[in-house]
């Protein structure tokens, strides 16, 4: 991941542990995707409990490999909403270091 953006010099990762926020993003979305997925095979009937459960495990264990950066990219996207780049301090960072 470039830091800052090549375009814009916004600095993707503001702070220590900023980055961190994505990680509830991906679980929640894999959360929601999984609790999906179950009632709609429970309730169709379309697999066996087994069959289920090793579909589902391996989302679990796959999805959220696949879907870090995209996590991140809400997570940014949700700040940026919330506290536009750059915010008084960094403005002020940014002016000390030229
Ligand atoms: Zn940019």
């Amino acid at each position: 991941m470039n830091d800052p953006c090549a375009q814009c010099g916004r600095r993707f990762n503001r702070a220590p542990g900023y980055l961190l926020g994505s990680i509830y993003v991906n679980y929640g979305v894999t959360a929601v995707l999984v609790v999906v997925i179950y009632f709609g095979c429970y309730f169709t009937e379309t697999l066996t409990s087994k069959q289920l459960l090793a579909v589902l495990t391996g989302l679990i264990v796959v999805f959220p490999l696949w879907f870090f950066r995209y996590a991140r990219s809400i997570w940014i996207a949700f700040d940026e909403l919330f506290d536009p780049w750059p915010n008084e301090q960094e403005s002020r960072e940014l002016e000390k270091s030229g």
